[in-house]
């Protein structure tokens, strides 16, 4: 295919959106039917789908209500950045914390009271070789973790936990990392990635066509997520400029790693939110399991 064309049809599935049979079909045989419980990369976008009706917060609304209740949830956020060090929230009580300037009051007004999740993060703590995890009792839920998880589990009774990124790190670290916590997956933890694949601020524009890169790097990822090269995926950067352009800084890519390091060879692998916002935003999300 040549690249016109090729970005044509890229075009064309990143405006599709799903229909009522396609979501049936991606939430099909999750609820109880496997005991280890599913993975998601999600893609959070605009912290105001946290409170806005729409495409992306229907279908978390959706998944949330298919998916067996987990016991836990770890969020890995593109909005906990450390450096030198990871940490794990550790607290009975974590705050919600408006990360975030130039919304609305009703959105700084947003709180998602979920309780900690201190047993499961002592337990990540004790899993994790690569490096020491340390307990944190300064941070709290970022918006990465509650504008996702308000939709997705709107009773906020879930314990709730998260991971931070260090970001002095390679990509090939954050995934090794992520691999010593498939434990958790099998203890009832939820583990969701929550970041963007293509996110690129600078380029934003108030439109929702996407940039000829954005759809090109969108669409690399979906096929090596398809074929299961992880490899590729953590190397992303050996794609040059629209890499580059689609990944200026990798904070919100690196929660992908998380999740497909996650991946288990009989773990099926879906679609959501395949569309790109404002040019230069991918949605793309990914259930596995
Ligand atoms: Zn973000």
């Amino acid at each position: 295919m040549d690249r016109k064309s090729f970005i044509k049809q890229s075009a064309i599935m990143a405006t599709g959106l799903f229909t009522l049979n396609e979501f049936s079909s991606l939430t099909t045989g999750l609820a109880g039917e496997k005991k280890r419980m599913p993975v998601m990369f999600v893609g959070h976008g605009n912290p105001m789908n946290a409170i806005e009706q729409n495409e992306f917060s229907l279908a978390w609304k959706k998944i949330g209500a298919a998916i067996e209740r987990p016991k836990a949830i770890l969020c890995v956020s593109a909005h906990w950045m450390t450096s030198g060090k990871t940490l794990v929230t550790a607290m009975a009580k974590p705050e919600t914390i408006h990360d975030f300037y130039g919304f609305p009051d009703e959105l700084f007004a947003v709180q998602y009271p979920a309780p900690g999740a201190v047993d499961a993060a002592q337990e990540t703590i004790s899993l994790v070789k690569k490096t020491t995890v340390q307990p944190a009792h300064d941070w709290g839920l970022d918006h990465g973790c509650w504008s996702v998880l308000k939709p997705m589990f709107p009773n906020a009774d879930i314990p709730v936990f998260q991971l931070s990124l260090d970001l002095s790190k390679p990509p090939q670290w954050h995934y090794d990392l992520a691999m010593e916590l498939k434990a958790l997956r099998d203890k009832g933890v939820l583990i969701i990635g929550s970041g963007n694949i293509v996110h690129n601020l600078g380029r934003m524009q108030w439109n929702d066509n996407a940039f000829d890169w954005a759809i090109e790097f969108d669409t690399w990822s979906k096929e090596r997520l398809l074929a299961g090269d992880h490899a590729a995926l953590v190397n992303y950067s050996a794609k040059g400029k629209i890499a580059e352009l689609s990944i200026p800084t990798n904070e919100h890519y690196l929660p992908l790693l998380y999740s497909i390091a996650l991946q288990d060879k009989q773990d099926d692998l879906r679609f959501f939110n395949e569309k790109t916002m404002m040019g230069s935003i991918s949605m793309r999300s990914v259930l596995l399991g």
